[in-house]
């Protein structure tokens, strides 16, 4: 632990602030070393204090939601980590408005919605992350996506909460303006779903379901780890490469899906990180196809680029 805990910040969250909290156990992957500080946030309110207070004290901070698309080294995040635990979320069957806390997991707000005859968040139900991770990557599957259904997003921008319009979050496949102003918090949602028969809504639930099942693996991981280039898929490329199965020390890259690296036994970040290579190496070298990271890597200090990753 390098930095001093800020006084405000012990103040604020007491017994609930954790030193040295190892992050492997938080994330998809099972991958990552400890957070010199860490704070499991439950409202919208202890997010928006705990960045508050850390940007006032010069801390280093990070919010993450289920960690299901980030890869973290063993070495761990310096400063503050702000575990989004702010969950709750209210719909409306009639007007098909949901609200949400950015800590929301995609997964109960897609199966509630559609057992209540919502449509338009079905496809979340597959998808292991928060609604703030699926706002910052505009997350999606089955032909939807967050941008199709989001009113607003409230913010958080260095101490100021406004409503953001969807418009103005720039989302395109995968990408948001978030994930260029990092310091830009996603503390709620709302969006507008379509008043639907219950069991249409529930059938496309269990269709998605089904089909994840069986052409994806179960091992930890984190979903897609390459963006799909212009028309093409990521997975098809690695397969048709024949990367299927390659394995490095306890990382596999899926036979089941070739766009799902997986922990199969103790993999390490430099583990994935060389499969991560092999893989963009040879489609490059076969199709002349560049493959780009949808997972997030972290290090010490926050956030890296593949080069940077490189350069650890
Ligand atoms: C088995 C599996 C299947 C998956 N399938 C899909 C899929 O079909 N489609 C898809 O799009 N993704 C998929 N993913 C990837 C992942 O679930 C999504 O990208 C999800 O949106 C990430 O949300 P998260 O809460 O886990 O974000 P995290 O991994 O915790 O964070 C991702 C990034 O967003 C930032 N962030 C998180 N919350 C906030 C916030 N409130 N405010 C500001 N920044 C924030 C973090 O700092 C980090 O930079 C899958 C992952 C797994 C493990």
């Amino acid at each position: 632990m390098r930095y001093v805990i800020p006084e405000q910040i012990r103040r604020r969250f007491g017994e609930a602030l954790r030193i040295d909290e190892p992050l492997a156990p938080h994330t998809s992957f099972r991958i990552g070393g400890p957070a010199d500080l860490f704070i499991a946030a439950r409202t919208r309110d202890d997010i928006a204090d705990a960045v508050t207070a850390a940007e006032a004290a010069g801390l280093p901070w990070i919010v993450l939601g289920r960690c299901s698309n980030v890869l973290i080294h063993e070495d761990g995040i310096r400063g503050l980590v702000i575990r989004n635990d702010a969950s709750s979320f209210t719909f409306d069957p009639r007007t098909g408005v949901v609200q949400c806390d950015s800590g929301a997991r995609l997964p109960s707000v897609g199966a509630q919605t559609a057992r209540a005859g919502l449509a338009g968040l079905e496809w979340a139900v597959g998808i292991p992350g928060s609604v703030g991770g699926g706002v910052v990557m505009n997350a999606g599957a089955h032909g939807g996506c967050i941008a199709d259904v989001l009113a607003y997003a409230e913010i958080l921008d260095h101490g100021q909460r406004s409503q953001y319009p969807a418009a103005a979050l720039e989302h395109s496949y995968r990408v948001s303006r978030l994930q260029r102003e990092r310091d830009l918090v996603v503390l709620g949602a709302e969006f507008h779903l379509t008043p639907c028969a219950p069991a249409e809504c529930l059938a496309r639930v269990q269709s998605f379901r089904r089909h994840r099942q069986e052409t994806q693996p179960t091992d930890p991981g984190a979903g897609s780890i390459f963006r799909n280039p212009p028309q093409a898929s990521a997975g098809a490329l690695i397969d048709r490469a024949g990367l299927k199965g390659t394995r490095h020390g306890g990382a596999l890259i899926s036979p089941k899906h070739g766009n799902f690296i997986v922990n199969v036994d103790h993999a390490t970040f430099a583990d994935v990180v060389a499969l991560i290579d092999v893989a963009r190496t040879t489609v490059a070298r076969q199709f002349g196809i560049d493959l780009h990271p949808e997972v997030e890597f972290l290090g010490p200090e926050g956030r890296l680029s593949l080069d940077e990753v490189h350069r650890l």
